[in-house]
């Protein structure tokens, strides 16, 4: 909630984002006809268990594989006591073979720059500021400025003077047309661009298997002073966790005294 007696006319309040949305566009999939044929032509028996998600059957199916463990070889262990195991002894590679596509929004350029860092396990999509026209974009807002007026009332303007600015270089250099050659629009919006803020909207498609989801969880979920971070770093664990809740089973998803979410590994 913005706070009153910042000045903030309605307009300026149009420049913040709704803030981050995580879509989930695709997961992983068992193809039964497949696994019919593989277990018939191998005279192997899986015995299932009823509550896992296919993306946890995937990594069970693949982990059997490894041993061969159907059958009279299949111990006793749920699907869930069989992955905890996986990741007990570090055979954690077998977790690769469930991914997920996902789409997040409302996030800023600055979150995508240390999301793109993680280099395995994850491949990126993200919005082109050369193609796209960024005149209307909007902006996130920091939680710490949130709570302050007098920072609240300089960040509207700044931002203000900045997306305006981005309009009038837009302006002055003739790309207003969209019949502009697609290059010479792209030369334009790469200039124009170069005033935008970190705080610049942005959208991100990744694709990313449950070992890379488990290590960002657990090198970016409680850096306490990152709170975009930690936002997104709650969507993706609560999504993980509908999606495959053995991955996330040794998280927690906790309210940090600050009053904003924050995913720890408990072990
Ligand atoms: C609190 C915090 C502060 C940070 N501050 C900064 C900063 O000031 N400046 C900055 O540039 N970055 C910073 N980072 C980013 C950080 O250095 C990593 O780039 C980022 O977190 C991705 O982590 P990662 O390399 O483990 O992930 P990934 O790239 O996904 O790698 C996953 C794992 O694979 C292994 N691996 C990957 N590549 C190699 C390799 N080349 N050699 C050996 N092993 C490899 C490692 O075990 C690694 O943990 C910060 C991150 C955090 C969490």
């Amino acid at each position: 909630m913005l706070m009153s007696g910042t000045g903030e006319g309605k307009d300026d309040l149009e420049l913040i984002s709704a803030g981050p949305r995580l879509y989930v566009l695709s997961r992983p999939s068992l193809n039964s006809e497949d696994l019919a044929s593989f277990l018939s032509e191998e005279a192997a028996e899986w015995k299932r268990s009823s509550s896992a998600t296919m993306a946890e059957e995937i990594i069970e199916l693949a982990g059997r594989i490894c041993y061969m463990s159907f059958g009279r070889r299949q111990s006793p262990k749920s699907n869930a006591a069989y992955i905890r195991r996986l990741i007990e002894q570090q055979h954690e590679s077998v977790l690769e073979h469930a991914s997920w596509t996902l789409l997040l929004t409302g996030i800023s350029r600055a979150f995508t720059h240390q999301i793109v860092r993680h280099r395995i396990g994850f491949s990126f999509s993200q919005l082109s500021q050369q193609y796209h026209d960024e005149g209307n974009t909007k902006f996130i807002l920091p939680e710490e400025i949130r709570h302050s007026p007098a920072a609240l009332l300089l960040w509207l303007q700044l931002l203000k003077q900045l997306r305006q600015g981005y309009n009038s270089i837009v302006h002055n250099l003739g790309g207003v047309e969209s019949t502009e050659p697609k290059e010479r629009l792209r030369a334009i919006r790469s200039a124009a661009r170069s005033v935008l803020p970190n705080a610049t909207e942005t959208k991100i498609v990744f694709s990313a298997n449950g070992r890379s989801l488990r290590h960002f969880l657990s090198t970016r979920g409680a850096v306490e002073g990152d709170m975009e971070m930690r936002k997104v770093a709650a969507l993706i664990f609560s999504r993980l966790t509908s999606e495959a809740p053995t991955l996330t089973s040794d998280f927690e998803l906790q309210v940090h005294n600050d009053g904003y979410p924050i995913v720890r590994h408990v072990k």
